[in-house]
């Protein structure tokens, strides 16, 4: 089931105002993306940010953000280890920050109670990331790097303006102690495309039931564009990753995932994928209120909830148990036994009931996840 069309989704068509900083107007990847950008209008902020348009009250304000793109410099440190909690088994991921907030609209969204401001940002200072980088590898020889971009925005929803997935694509090509994973829920791969990328990075997409995907994440690709999409990019040689998350309690959800399942192993090859990820909805307190004012319709957030270790909102235990262990054996059905099947944010009880072992009998889910990359 889907109500979306069958034209993919540009998420950039949705920007109808590009805001730049005073410094970075010159820049060549600000000038670039202002090329790119057609008749999108543009205006120069002044130097203490005062002349930024003003969109109202917070939470409001976050859905006239999506079509505001402010192009400046991050001033910060780019590359950072994913902040996970230590109370669950984490992946050990290390986050490239691009930007922030992304112009689709998933009614979980986590970032909806993260964002400082609600426009969507892009750093043009690409030259200080690629640095990052290469100061990071150069640190840690010996360190094996899982990075992404998909921590805080969407890896592939700006692309068609930014043309940064070109750039890092490029860069990791020879990188042997990295590999970077594009995640999105767009379908828009064609910068993927002829780029000579060595097998260093993968693209991933979040996957859900037909159902969520059409009711809560608003102006994504459909199910059947992503998967269209990840067929492309198998046949160009890339790696896949798909992620089962939120996995989200909804009537009807075994029918659905398992639909999702089966048309995910009809479409790409079962060999391309590097890794599976389960992870049930969890938020934090505040997104519940915020994405009830948003989105007043949707329902999931009136299941029963527990508080985890980390302080956000989960489904009980035996849900949870019960969601995992019906998609591990679709999955199982169909999946390479290369492929790592793995959880987000779950402990080690949970690992044994799923899976039958804990990351600690195969190494820890970090080894787990680099052996079926490296
Ligand atoms: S695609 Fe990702 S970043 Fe964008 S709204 Fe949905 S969950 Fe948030």
């Amino acid at each position: 089931m889907s109500n979306k069309k069958n034209i993919v989704p540009d998420p950039t068509s949705y920007i109808s105002m590009i805001h730049v900083e005073p410094d970075c107007l010159d820049h060549p990847v600000t000038r670039e993306i202002l090329a790119r950008a057609g008749n999108i209008p543009v205006e120069v902020i002044s130097d203490d940010n005062q002349g930024i348009k003003d969109l109202g009250f917070y939470p409001k304000s976050l859905t006239a953000g999506k079509h505001h793109l402010l192009l400046g410099k991050n001033r910060g440190r780019f590359f950072k280890p994913c902040p996970g909690t230590k109370e669950y088994i984490c992946c050990d991921y290390q986050v490239l920050n691009i930007g922030m907030n992304c112009p689709m609209d998933c009614v979980y969204c986590i970032l909806q109670a993260y964002l400082n401001n609600p426009y969507l940002s892009f750093f043009v200072n690409i030259e200080d990331l690629l640095n990052e980088l290469i100061e990071a590898f150069a640190q840690k020889p010996e360190q094996f790097w899982r990075i992404g971009t998909g921590e805080f925005t969407d890896s592939l929803a700006l692309d068609r303006l930014t043309g940064l997935s070109r750039v890092l694509v490029q860069f990791m090509r020879d990188k042997d102690s990295a590999v970077l994973e594009l995640k999105t829920k767009t379908a828009v791969v064609e910068n993927l495309e002829g780029l000579d990328h060595g097998g260093r990075t993968i693209v991933a997409w979040s996957l859900n039931s037909p159902e969520i995907v059409a009711r809560e994440e608003l102006r994504t690709a459909s199910l059947d564009q992503r998967l269209a999409a990840a067929a492309r990019c198998a046949s160009w040689g890339y790696k896949l990753a798909f992620h089962f998350d939120p996995i989200i309690y909804h009537s009807g959800w075994q029918d659905g995932y398992a639909e999702t399942i089966k048309k995910l192993f009809a479409a790409v090859p079962k060999e391309s994928i590097a890794w599976i990820s389960m992870g049930c909805l969890r938020y934090l307190p505040s997104l519940k209120k915020i994405a009830g004012q948003r989105f007043p319709n949707s329902r999931f957030f009136h299941e029963e909830f527990i508080e985890g270790l980390d302080g956000k909102a989960r489904y009980f235990r035996t849900l949870r148990l019960e969601m995992y262990q019906f998609i591990y054996q679709q999955l199982q059905q169909y999946a390479d036994p290369e492929t790592c099947i793995y959880l987000c944010m779950e402990n080690n009880e949970i690992w044994q009931e799923v899976f039958g072992f804990t990351p600690d009998d195969r190494g820890g889910l970090p080894k787990m996840l680099d052996r079926a990359v490296k």
